[in-house]
């Protein structure tokens, strides 16, 4: 691992998954920002510079498809998004980098962001 240090934004709209994601994150060495919802997350990414986005695909109002839209056909479609789903066999095809089952381990966690820097 080089010294560059990733910036991760985790959004989630469980307030206590998006404690558990950051701490572990950044006990990994990640600086991490995190948002409750997709509005809120999309306009961190359009203002703050992110090497990946970690972000559950169901939410409330804003999804998780909507933040993945955002990024790729508005913002930036090279930034890597990995969704996280509590039933990734539902999910159809998708165009999300990663797709990481919740609940996941640290090393899970770790290793689907590591793939995506490979
Ligand atoms: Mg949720």
């Amino acid at each position: 691992m080089n010294d560059r240090k990733i910036y991760i934004l985790v959004v989630d709209d469980e307030h206590s998954i998006l404690k558990m994601l950051k701490l572990r994150l950044e006990r990994s060495g990640y600086v991490v920002d995190i948002a409750s919802n997709g509005k809120k997350a999309i306009a961190m990414i359009d203002e703050n510079y992110y090497d990946v986005i970690l972000t559950d695909i169901k939410m409330p109002e804003f999804s998780g498809e909507q933040i993945l839209r955002h990024v790729k056909l508005i913002n930036n479609d090279t930034l890597p998004v990995i969704g996280m789903s509590g039933t990734p066999w539902l999910l159809e095809q998708n165009d999300y980098d990663a797709i990481l089952s919740k609940p996941c381990t640290t090393k899970e966690l770790i290793s689907a962001i590591n793939q995506i820097f490979k």
